[in-house]
């Protein structure tokens, strides 16, 4: 799945639970949760942990999420102001929650093949409901509504 949606379903965790015992293991299984919502997203690797040539179109939806993603996450974390340790929750359950992805970062986009990192990226992987791109991203906005609707309650 995309960040953006990761992210502001951890922020939304975060904000509905205020409790960091709860928080912070949810937020960071979220990710697998979603991971098995039928998604699309750009694929940056091959079944056996090989990297692919990164295109120019996935390189700039993937930074235009990931930039998207660290705005949202940001506002939505600020605007627990002035309660700064609600602030800091929600910044590290935005963390979490798209941490299994960033650990694949200096694999695919910094060279740095470790065996372990190789491992993490087949599990990934293997825990993936990949489907078409209208589709796959119809789940992701529509998860992205509920999220935001969770947390407004
Ligand atoms: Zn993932």
């Amino acid at each position: 799945m995309l960040e953006t949606p990761h992210v502001i379903v951890g922020a939304a965790i975060a904000v509905r639970s205020g409790n960091p015992y709860l928080a912070i293991p949810l937020s960071f299984l979220s990710h697998f949760v979603l991971d098995e919502v039928p998604h699309w997203n750009p694929h940056l690797t091959t079944k056996e942990g090989g990297v692919k040539k990164v295109d120019p179109n996935s390189l700039k939806l993937i930074t235009l999420d990931s930039t998207i993603a660290l705005i949202s996450g940001s506002v939505i974390a600020f605007s627990a102001l002035p309660d700064f340790n609600r602030v800091l929750l929600i910044l590290i359950c935005c963390f979490l929650s798209v941490l299994p992805d960033v650990m694949e970062a200096p694999y695919i986009f910094l060279n740095y093949k470790k065996e372990w990192i190789r491992k993490w990226l087949f599990f990934q992987k293997n825990h993936q409901f990949n489907t078409n791109i209208v589709w796959g991203l119809t789940t992701q906005v529509l998860t992205i509504i509920a999220a935001v609707w969770w947390m407004v309650q």
